[in-house]
Parts: C-alpha cells; structure tokens; sequence
C-alpha cells in the first residue's frame, strides 16, 4: 500500500511549510493503541500538523500488519497526518516500511563511517523517492538511549563545514543535526544547560533549504518525574531540553522536534496514581484511558507551547 491509500501526509510538504512559516511539526513516538489515539486526539484539538514516528522497536513489538490495521481504522484528515520510520538502521527496514504504507523513513547510519553514511543513506533515497516518500538522514551522534537498536555514549556535533556536501551525495530531504540534545530521560546536567546554537547557525547558512530534524527534545516535565516518584517510582536526575532552547531552535531551521520521553513520563505518571490512589481497580480499561488522557494533554501542551503547529492545518 502507498501512504496516499492511507490518507497519511506527505511528510516533506509538511516540513517545508513548517521551516517557512517558522515552526516544528511534532513527531511523537507510539507503540500501541492507547499512544496512537492520545496523539491523534492532540493533533485533533488543535488542529496541528503531526508525525506520527514508529521506532524499529516499536515496528518490531506492534507488528506492521497490527500498526497498518490501527492506522486504516484511525480517524484523522486526510493530508495532517505523516507515518514516519524512526532510526532505521538498515536499507531493508526502510524498505519494509515502505511496503506497509509509510510516507517517510530516517535512515540513521550516525554510526557508520561518513562514507558508508553516504552511500547507504544514498541508496535509501533512491529507493524511497521511487515511491514518492521522503527521507531523513543523520549526521553528527546523540549520545543517550532511545531504545535498544538506537544507543551511544558519546557525543560528536554535526560538523557544519560537511553538511552540504552531505546533502547532495545523499539526497536526503531532511537532516537530524546533533547540537546537544540527548536521547533518553536523562538528559542533561540541567536544562539551562545550553545548545549549541553557533553550530546550528552555520548548519542552517550551508543548507538554507533544507529541513532540519532535532532529536532528543524531550522537555522532562518535573510534575511526572515527581508523580512518578511520589506513587512508588524511582526516576532520578531526569531532566530534559528547557522549551525556551527548543522554541529558539525551531526559528533557526529545525522543522521537526521529536519527543518520546516526555509521552512515556505522563503516561506512567497516569497509570501510577491511578492505581495507587484508587486500589480497588483492576480493569485495564480504566487506567489506560487516564494514562492516555493525560498523554493526550502533554501533547497538546507540547504543540501549543513549544513546537507552535497548532492551527496550521
Ligand atoms: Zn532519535
């Protein structure tokens, strides 16, 4: 199937509208029905833009037949919504969601030498824009964990002087630039703690047209750390990139910011007070709908006070 059947967005016209108008399409993780229908509902409240990213884990745990099945039966408007492969890490995944319907996919070889880099993300475009899709390319490392296929310890920025060249031989129609946010939860010594916004600075006068992607953007909200905490958790240090730093790098290019920790925080902080404060429950139902709500309100709160995407559709 190709994501038009699906009534799924184009993710690049999604991108190039966003860095023209001076905001980030939101890009939240999901990995089950509860995650997809709390981000859909975002997007519907307030009516933004949003990209629905699917990581090789999360392809991996739903099954791309139970994912095309949710996304076939999901209520959206044709042409809001892009379905987007996170961190594929290999051209045979990138195919394989492809075939599922996928408008777009990041091929992620920050791991790779510059020049396997190159040439895999090469092969990957060509591929991919056979179909009409649009593709995502990484150069520079996050240090930090998404999940298990997407970790590393240490950090190396994007190097602007590479970009350009990069993104001709590569063709790529999007680039995730390392500037010093960090996968994961714990992010960061504090979230005062600066991004590197000379280096975006150069990165956005080399490639002026293109679309920049920021991972690891996770805000933390301290009220779910806290929740989390507060109702049996353990959760230390985690803290995140402050929306100050974010919302100054989305005029700067970055037209996509991804966020999944912050989802799976109030997610959790949801679930764990419900069930701490009203032990006599046991049916699923219930507490999955509150963690969904309030997944729901952080979203729209994320478009609304970060990523300003909302009424741009
Ligand atoms: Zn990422």
């Amino acid at each position: 199937m190709h994501y038009s059947d699906f009534g799924l967005a184009d993710t690049k016209t999604l991108l190039k509208q966003a860095m023209r108008q001076g905001y980030a399409v939101p890009a939240f993780n999901l990995y089950n029905m509860e995650t997809l229908t709390a981000i859909l509902d975002a997007a519907k409240i307030t009516q933004s833009p949003v990209i629905l990213a699917v990581s090789e884990s999360a392809l991996e745990y739903m099954g791309g037949d139970i994912l095309m099945g949710m996304i076939r039966g999901a209520e959206y408007k044709r042409g809001q919504i892009a379905l987007h492969l996170d961190h594929g890490h290999s051209f045979d995944v990138c195919k394989y969601a492809c075939e599922l319907g996928f408008s777009s996919v990041m091929f992620d070889g920050s791991a790779l030498p510059l020049d396997k880099n190159i040439s895999e993300s090469r092969r990957v475009a060509d591929y991919v824009h056979k179909f009409g899709m649009s593709l995502e390319t990484e150069l520079g490392v996050l240090a930090g964990t998404e999940d298990k296929n997407t970790t590393a310890k240490n950090h190396s920025f994007t190097n602007p002087e590479l970009v350009k060249d990069f993104v001709r031989q590569t063709k790529t129609d999007s680039l995730a630039v390392a500037i010093g946010t960090t996968h994961g939860a714990y992010k960061r010594k504090s979230a005062n703690e600066s991004l590197r916004f000379d280096i975006l600075e150069k990165i956005t006068e080399n490639i002026p047209n293109t679309p920049l992607v920021l991972h690891g953007a996770s805000s933390i909200p301290q009220k779910y750390v806290n929740q989390i905490n507060k109702f049996g958790g353990d959760v230390k240090n985690a803290h995140g990139t402050s929306p100050a730093q974010i919302r100054r790098a989305i005029k700067m290019h970055i037209a996509k910011v991804n966020v999944d920790s912050d989802s799976r925080f109030a997610f959790t902080a949801a679930i764990r007070k419900t069930l701490a404060t009203k032990p006599e429950i046991f049916d699923p139902r219930t507490y999955l709908s509150k963690a969904t709500d309030e997944m729901t309100k952080n979203c729209i709160d994320e478009i609304q006070n970060i990523m300003g995407s909302g009424y741009k559709f």
